[in-house]
């Protein structure tokens, strides 16, 4: 394809993004960026993994002039983008080291006439000693140079390649070029590091929101982890998967025990043979092996949009690690799920890890981190309010979409078991930390402990409970308050002043029993799942004629809208996400002729009508707390309020509690179609304002607790939809 194809063309942004990737509209910053890029200006653009940074950089690459100059890290990365742009139209390459001569030659050649948009590069190849590529490159009309994974150049990042730091020359080489870098992971420190190291001249900087809203995260404690893991891979028959081990061995073992239950899994850690590890990787990109089970070291690089799950069968060591890795998640915006298997017992190996001999300040870093990790896994409040709040973002409400939003907690009565705690403490004589306590407990018969416990009368009364439970009773015994750690080198356990009421049988305690997740609610959108499979194997069919992965053709959420929404032209299939126009021409018919053979055969027709504007639909298929039905109820509600009956007569008629029917009318206070004072005396207003902003409005119970019996329930619910309206 000849470059005149894009040349003043004069596109909008807008434009260029239905015509090229077939998106109707720009997610997080991503317009605001291209504008600044195609100004000329700097940038770093710090957006989450999935976010969409790709976009940043090709479609200015697009848009401008001249050839825009991709570095990037990994071949395997490189190689997916130039199949991406190459598919959507855009002629792309990238040099690498296993080309041959006479390939380099036909590239050079096609770069000279212009004929190339986007050039990838690994940045040791940019400023390699025997490469005269550099003054080759400067006599090609360079629009843009974008630095992906860009936090590669620092030592703060947790993924420092030396390479990355010859870059610090790129400014010096093209000065008047704009550069783009772009990264998933920069705390402060690392984003100081790439801002002084690249030189970026009066750089914007864009970070979007880390959330991904489209993954559900789950901790569950571990306890006969290959059992619990196939419980949960029965589920997610259909759906590729990442599967993270902590040690090598392990990855090989359990790709083996998959297999042998029908599972295509396979392993991937970084002291296999290099054709080994490319083989699986290869087979994962293109479906034929729906489970990697690896180390770390896998992953990055990995675009696979259709991830559907990530595992985490041990205890990750610092939150980057586990955030970067759950991301890699549901890149194609579907919901996608985060599995976590927590025990005490992880994070005890792991911390013995952390420490590094000689290193004091390292190490205390390193257990710091840790530490934050087995707080997330012992979590009993929103799990995604703590990870944005870990990376310094505001997120003020439960998500209502992780683990501990979607459970109720059951309590049961623990004083026998908070009993035997405090007496094993006491006859330890407050002078051993938790594991010790616990090994007394369960009458361990490790050489550790001494003979003359073994005699005391606790030794051995608590041998039914595991250590991990052990350990969450004794964490929620301090959190109570009825024994305390030291705060020393070797921290113990002692008694406090509430303990004797318990050890007397004068105080009950009560536990959190372990959660019982919900079930999930249906997606809201019903597609044809047999129609889906169709669509499916059309692409399969395509993407081995073309030797690209499936989901380079097109991704799982442009086939599930097929499925949903029964395009029967080609004007309705460019209202699917994900149709430019070069897959329109290309794909378009094949897709269109399956969807249509599928309608006749079961006498549907189209619903592209119901194709809402994606912010709207996206509205509908979250998996909220609230059911569908609930708007009409609430609706219900306000009209007989509206027709004049008072709360408690609404209540008997519909059956419900006058709460509840102020809870309803509540939400027609924060729309503003009701007046607060319609509900709430006005001098009571203040009381329950000052409550409400003091405790945070997630949890009725204990406001209704502060303020007392002169306030109901739905009086609160009114002053709270009456401050978010005036938010
Ligand atoms: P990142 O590099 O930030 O991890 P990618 O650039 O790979 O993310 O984008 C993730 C997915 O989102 C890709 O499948 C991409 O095509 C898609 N995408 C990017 N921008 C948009 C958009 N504006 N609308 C819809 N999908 C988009
Ligand atoms: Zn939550």
């Amino acid at each position: 394809m000849h470059i005149s194809t894009f040349a003043h063309q004069n596109m909008t942004p807008i434009q260029a993004l239905q015509k090229y990737f077939g998106y109707s509209e720009f997610r997080h910053e991503q317009e605001a960026i291209i504008q600044h890029v195609i100004n000329g200006k700097d940038v770093l653009a710090l957006m989450p993994t999935g976010g969409g940074k790709s976009l940043c950089y090709q479609l200015p690459a697009v848009l401008m002039d001249g050839l825009t100059i991709v570095i990037s890290p990994l071949i395997a990365l490189m190689k997916d983008q130039v199949d991406n742009l190459n598919v959507n139209g855009i002629p792309a390459a990238f040099f690498n080291s296993s080309q041959t001569v006479d390939e380099q030659g036909q590239l050079t050649q096609k770069l000279k006439n212009n004929q190339i948009k986007l050039l990838y590069l690994a940045p040791e190849r940019l400023f390699g000693n025997e490469s005269r590529l550099i003054s080759f490159l400067k006599s090609l009309p360079v629009s843009l140079i974008a630095i992906d994974e860009a936090h590669c150049i620092s030592h703060w990042g947790h993924d420092f390649r030396p390479e990355y730091l010859a870059l610090a020359g790129l400014k010096n080489e093209f000065p008047k070029i704009p550069v783009i870098a772009l990264t998933a992971t920069a705390d402060k420190l690392t984003k100081k590091d790439i801002l002084e190291k690249l030189n970026l001249n009066d750089p914007a900087i864009f970070v979007s929101s880390f959330n991904r809203a489209n993954i559900t995260y789950n901790v569950i404690p571990k306890k006969n982890s290959f059992d619990q893991l196939l419980s949960f891979l029965d589920e997610h028959k259909e759906d590729s998967g990442i599967i993270y081990c902590l040690s090598r061995k392990s990855t090989e073992e359990l790709a083996e025990d998959l297999k042998s239950n029908g599972y295509l899994a396979e392993a991937y850690h970084a002291g296999m043979e290099h054709a080994d590890k490319s083989r699986n990787q290869e087979a994962f990109l293109r479906d034929d092996v729906k489970i990697i089970v690896a180390t770390i070291a896998f992953g990055m690089g990995i675009n696979k949009s259709n991830v559907r799950y990530v595992v985490h069968m041990d205890l990750p060591k610092n939150i980057e690690g586990y955030y970067q890795e759950t991301g890699r998640a549901g890149r194609d915006g579907l919901p996608s799920d985060a599995l976590l298997l927590y025990s005490y017992g992880d994070a005890s190996k792991l911390q013995r890890f952390a420490r590094i001999e000689g290193n004091e300040a390292q190490s205390a870093i390193m257990l710091k981190k840790l530490d934050d990790m087995v707080k997330y896994c012992q979590l009993q409040t929103c799990r995604r309010q703590y990870l944005m709040r870990y990376f310094d973002e505001d997120f003020p409400a439960n998500c209502g979409s992780c683990d501990v939003c979607l459970s109720e907690y059951e309590k049961f009565d623990g004083t026998l078991i908070a009993q035997k705690a405090l007496s094993a403490v006491a006859r330890l004589k407050e002078r051993f930390g938790s594991t010790y306590v616990i090994d007394l407990l369960r009458g361990s018969k490790n050489e550790k402990m001494r003979e003359e416990h073994k005699q005391l009368k606790t030794y051995g009364i608590g041998a039914d409970i595991s250590k991990t439970d052990w350990h969450r009773y004794l964490h929620e015994l301090v959190a109570q308050g009825y024994l305390l750690i030291t705060d020393d080198a070797y921290p113990v356990l002692k008694l406090t002043t509430k303990s004797d009421a318990v050890l007397k049988g004068e105080q009950k305690i009560e536990f959190i029993a372990t959660q019982t997740i919900h079930e999930k609610q249906p997606e809201a959108i019903p597609y044809e799942a047999d129609l889906l499979n169709r669509l499916r194997n059309v692409r399969r069919d395509i993407a081995i004629k073309e030797n690209v992965p499936a989901y380079i053709i097109l991704s799982d959420a442009t086939l599930v809208e097929m499925a949903t929404y029964l395009p029967q032209t080609r004007d309705e299939l460019r209202m699917i996400s994900g149709f430019g126009d070069i897959k329109l021409a290309r794909y378009g018919e094949e897709f269109l002729q399956t969807i249509k053979a599928y309608c006749a055969e079961w006498n549907l027709t189209s619903k592209i009508k119901h194709k809402t504007p994606k912010r709207e639909r996206k509205a509908k298929t979250e998996r909220s707390k609230s059911a569908p039905r609930s708007s009409d109820t609430r609706l219900e509600s306000f009209k007989l309020y509206r027709a004049g009956k008072p709360v408690t007569e609404i209540a008997t008629e519909r059956g419900l509690s006058p709460n509840t029917i102020e809870g309803h009318l509540s939400y027609f206070i924060q729309t503003g179609e009701m007046d607060v004072l319609e509900i709430v005396k006005k001098e009571k207003i203040p009381a329950i304002q000052d409550a409400i902003e003091s405790y945070g409005q997630e949890r009725l119970a204990p406001l209704k607790e502060i303020l007392g019996e002169d306030y109901s329930y739905g009086e609160i619910k009114a002053v709270i939809g009456w401050m978010n309206r005036m938010q």
